[in-house]
């Protein structure tokens, strides 16, 4: 069969098929499938992800759903698509694994491009460097693959790596996502360093110093030994380009160098728990004196009380039959139920005993000014099993899934994320939780946020969970996401990173001068593709053969 359920817009089904002729003599049969229909969405499971939908849908499931999946095995394979995509005018999507649950999966912005699965053969850790601290990786290699990688060769000890909440994502993909981990590497894109693209129109570039040919190098350009250099200095000569490949549709990027860091010689895992939702401003002003000083050395957290209640129950073993947002004394129940506090602070010290005493006596002392915090080392830590024991394997970079359990807060719990930036300020995180739980609360959600302290910002993660069988409930999520969208907007604030039906709203609230961000983007994304074929409307970039303003969602 190849005829999809969805076709790509503007191509008729014979054009398709001879295109689908084309990608099955450049990856061979087995490396092409075509989505026909419905039946085809088994899979709803992070642990085995779908290819061809958004598995946590917020419209209908087939909405954003791919012609079909094209896994090529090898980068020149990569190259030999792109130019039969432009020769057929056929828009693909590529994507790494496909976990980039929250905000679409491995599915495309436009219904019926052709997914191009760039993890499922191109798997391999390519060098792990053990004396200047580096891997060099192909876009399939999960954080949870790395780490194995590195307890098979015996370097786990020595060097460590940085994980999301979840460790089954392509190190690639979130790093290009621009995702963020919680050790003190936990802005992965600073961490990354040299990447190798293949351009929309098929063109093979490395970055940075891979651009300097190593001396004696040879054979297919995808194939030549790099640069000694190419992980050691980002930068390289003339324009940076790294930036634009990210977030971006102006390439696929087929290879990327990481940072990882060298065992700090010592590691303590602790949390802060805070009694009282007004606590929240003078947390935060407590972090930022401590983490612009580097005196907090890793991205911590300052999680709400339901976020970690998920993690260790469903709504339903708290209060059967409850189906509403829980209200403030159901909150403090499971809060002294749990021993936990309104809001939990995760940090860890890295460093020799000495180095970690001092931090943790500065770190210690700043916080108790706050009354009622109380201070638990993991080790220490009675309430075990409990968040604590996730959050010290994933500040320490070993990949866990336990997280993915507050997703079934609700039955059949999807989760969409919101996820604003601001200021490390107390009034800016208390301006923004208010805007968020009026909202969520009067849109029947509980609060479930988490703040994420970068080295100057904050990411504020609003996890919007909802039942996705529930059609009514997933159009409420969007609504309330919408809404805040733009309320944050009117208060100076913009989101990181976004779901696919999301990303021209947000693209249109970062406005300054016109849009001429936006003017930028187009401009290079047409230069580089004129046919348009490389994951249109990505982050809200649309070739100019688009009418953009149909597309808008
Ligand atoms: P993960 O499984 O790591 O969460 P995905 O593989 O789903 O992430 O990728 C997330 C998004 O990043 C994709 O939808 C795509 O837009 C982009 N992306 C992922 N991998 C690549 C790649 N190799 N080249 C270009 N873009 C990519």
């Amino acid at each position: 069969m190849s005829t999809p359920l969805i076709l790509p817009p503007g191509i008729s089904k014979d054009k398709f098929a001879a295109y689908l002729d084309a990608a099955r003599a450049a990856v061979g049969a087995d490396n092409v499938e075509v989505i026909t229909g419905p039946h085809q969405f088994t899979k709803d499971d992070y642990m085995d992800p779908a290819k061809e939908h958004d598995m946590y849908p917020v419209f209908d499931k087939d909405y954003f759903v791919s012609s079909a999946v094209v896994c090529p095995r090898n980068v020149q394979e990569v190259q030999a698509l792109m130019r039969i995509s432009n020769e057929h005018k056929v828009p693909v999507w590529p994507f790494s694994i496909g976990r980039n649950i929250g905000y679409g999966g491995a599915a495309p912005r436009v219904p019926g491009s052709v997914g191009i699965d760039m993890g499922r053969h191109m798997n391999r850790v390519l060098e792990v460097n053990e004396a200047d601290a580096y891997c060099l990786l192909e876009p399939g290699v999960t954080f949870q693959g790395l780490y194995d990688h590195l307890v098979a060769n015996g370097l786990e000890d020595k060097l460590w790596i940085d994980v999301p909440d979840l460790g089954g994502g392509s190190v690639i993909g979130n790093t290009i996502e621009r995702g963020v981990g919680y050790s003190p590497y936990g802005d992965h894109f600073m961490m990354h360093c040299g990447m190798e693209i293949v351009l929309p129109n098929g063109e093979l570039v490395r970055t940075g110093m891979g651009a300097l040919p190593e001396p004696g190098a040879t054979g297919a350009p995808d194939q030549q030994q790099p640069n000694r250099c190419w992980q050691l200095f980002n930068y390289g000569f003339g324009p940076y380009h790294d930036g634009i490949f990210s977030q971006s549709n102006y390439g696929i990027v087929t290879k990327m160098g990481l940072w990882l860091m060298p065992n700090p010689g010592g590691y303590q895992a602790y949390s802060i728990t805070f009694e009282r939702e007004q606590d929240l401003p003078a947390i935060v002003e407590t972090i930022r004196q401590l983490r612009i000083t580097m005196v907090i050395q890793n991205v911590a957290t300052i999680r709400s009380l339901l976020l970690d209640a998920a993690v260790l129950g469903d709504k339903q073993s708290f209060f059967p039959g409850v189906t509403r947002p829980l209200n403030d004394t159901e909150l403090d129940e499971i809060q002294s139920k749990l021993g936990l506090g309104r809001w939990i602070f995760y940090g860890a010290l890295y460093g020799p005993q000495p180095v970690r005493d001092a931090l943790w006596g500065a770190i210690h002392g700043a916080f108790s000014q706050i009354p009622g915090a109380k201070f638990f080392l993991h080790e220490d830590d009675k309430r075990s099993p409990g968040v604590l024991d996730i959050r010290a394997k994933t500040m320490r970079g070993v990949p866990t899934f336990d997280e993915l359990k507050w997703v079934d807060w609700v039955p059949n719990g999807a989760h969409f994320f919101f996820s604003p930036i601001a200021e490390v300020r107390g009034e800016a995180a208390t301006r923004q939780f208010q805007i968020t739980k009026k909202r969520l609360l009067e849109h029947g959600f509980d609060v479930i946020v988490d703040f994420i302290i970068g080295m100057r910002e904050m990411h504020h993660i609003v996890c919007v969970v909802y039942d996705r069988t529930r059609p009514e409930e997933r159009a409420r999520a969007l609504t309330v996401v919408r809404q805040l969208i733009d309320e944050c907007a009117a208060n100076g604030w913009g989101e990181y990173r976004t779901h696919l039906a999301l990303m021209d709203q947000i693209a249109g609230t970062y406005s300054f001068n016109d849009g001429a961000l936006m003017r930028l983007s187009e401009r290079i994304k047409d230069t580089l593709d004129p046919n348009g074929i490389l994951a249109p409307g990505k982050n809200g970039v649309w070739p100019r053969g688009y009418d953009k303003d149909k597309w808008q969602l």
